[in-house]
């Protein structure tokens, strides 16, 4: 039987997701014995004409990046983003805050800042069609494996689309906010087993938005907890700055913070 061929690409990121691909080793194994990996930087020097499956993470922030992209897309059958990068800019949108001259500047100051190549950054559906979004930074191991199997059995992978708070609920954590911490968990998209709750952490949102977010309701809430409209305003820009120029969301209300 011809094994399906799979190829890990990256764009502008830190190149974790694929990491956390690697460090699912017992798992990996098994997956390996089901597919041939025909490209992967850290894996390979070999450059596939076609594949089955491409796993792109990364953002697009760089021009240059873009013929490079479609040329993935012409050579896959299947295009999975993976990680915040590839689905919702991740933090290399934060600089969508700035001019592209005011980031050149920031980042080469005199040393031949007027060539460096920067764009607006966006996820990797602004250029080509997406099949399948994987969300987090880094994704989670679980959902990359159970995607992988569903698109190995030729089934359509099923990706969360509700609240943090309801599996942080299920593991019967004592909500953050009850201790004095701020979370984005009302608004953020689940699949991580509410992770950073359970430690102990606020969630940042590196899942990005649900599709149908009450932002407005919890910038209240925030507010009403004692968070400033500054502090607000960066909790949403940190991993959600793409999202909230794609949505046009508006996010402080002055009526919720003026309680
Ligand atoms: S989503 Fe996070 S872990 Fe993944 S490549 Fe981007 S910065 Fe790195
Ligand atoms: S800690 Fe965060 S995720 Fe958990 S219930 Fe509270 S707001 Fe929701
Ligand atoms: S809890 Fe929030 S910040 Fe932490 S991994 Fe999950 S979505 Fe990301």
């Amino acid at each position: 039987m011809v094994k399906p061929t799979v190829g890990f690409f990256e764009f502008s990121c830190c190149e974790g997701c694929k990491l956390a691909v690697l460090e699912l080793e017992e798992e990996i194994l098994g997956i390996l014995s089901l597919v041939d990996i025909v490209e992967g930087r850290e894996i390979m020097d070999d450059r596939a004409e076609h594949m089955t499956v491409a796993f792109v993470e990364g953002s697009i922030t760089r021009s240059s990046e873009i013929p490079r992209l479609k040329a993935i897309r012409e050579k896959c059958a299947v295009l999975v983003a993976i990680g915040a990068c590839a689905t919702i800019g991740g933090i290399n949108a934060i600089k969508n805050q700035y001019t592209e001259e005011d980031v050149r500047q920031y980042v080469y100051r005199d040393k031949g800042h007027y060539w460096a190549d920067t764009i607006p950054t966006r996820p990797l559906r602004e250029y080509v069609k997406v099949d399948l979004e994987l969300y987090g930074c880094p994704i989670n191991g679980r959902e990359f494996l159970e995607a992988v199997t569903a698109l190995l059995t030729g089934q359509t992978p099923r990706v969360k689309d509700y609240p943090l708070c309801v599996e942080c609920k299920l593991k019967e954590n004592v909500c953050l906010f009850h201790k004095g911490q701020f979370c984005l968990g009302p608004v953020v998209r689940a699949g991580c087993d509410a992770i950073c709750p359970t430690l102990g952490d606020a969630c940042e949102g590196c899942r990005g938005l649900i599709s149908e977010p009450n932002v407005n309701a919890h910038v209240g809430t925030l507010a009403e907890h004692g968070l400033t409209a500054e502090d607000i305003l960066k909790r949403f820009t940190m991993y959600g700055n793409y999202v909230r120029e794609e949505r046009k969301l508006d996010l402080i209300p002055p009526e919720a913070l003026r309680r």
